[in-house]
């Protein structure tokens, strides 16, 4: 995708971003209009457009955006209290950035899911 798309320049390093976990297929920075105490975007480095496409597409690179989101909920100190982990796709669910984006979400409670 490329230089039309947001977070493929995040991740090219074109767009600066508060990175907080890296791997080799992964990447995880801060939301830049935080909704929530700890709101990060988690991202594989390979653009797909949204979360069916990723799923059905590369299943393995799915898995490692959950294990990633897992690992840095780990790292803020989430596990315990709990957290939400949302992946808004296409016009009902509200995506506005087109390359697949799981939202981590928690450090406080977060009341219902469509309040
Ligand atoms: P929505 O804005 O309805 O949550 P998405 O699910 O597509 O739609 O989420 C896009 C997210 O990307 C938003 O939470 C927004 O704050 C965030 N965002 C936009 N630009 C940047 C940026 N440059 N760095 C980090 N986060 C960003």
């Amino acid at each position: 995708m490329g230089s039309d798309c947001l977070f493929c320049r995040i991740v090219a390093g074109e767009i600066p971003a508060t990175v907080v976990r890296e791997t080799d297929t992964t990447l995880a920075f801060r939301d830049i209009d935080p909704k929530a105490p700890v709101h990060v975007l988690v991202v594989p480095k390979e653009h797909y457009a949204d979360v069916a496409t990723l799923a059905q597409g590369d299943p393995a690179l799915a898995a490692d955006v959950l294990a990633t989101s897992a690992a840095v909920a780990e790292d803020e100190g989430l596990l315990g209290d709990g957290f939400r982990l949302m992946f808004n796709t296409g016009g009902y669910g509200g995506q506005e950035v087109f390359h697949v984006h799981a939202h981590l979400l928690g450090g406080a409670p977060l009341g219902p899911m469509l309040a």
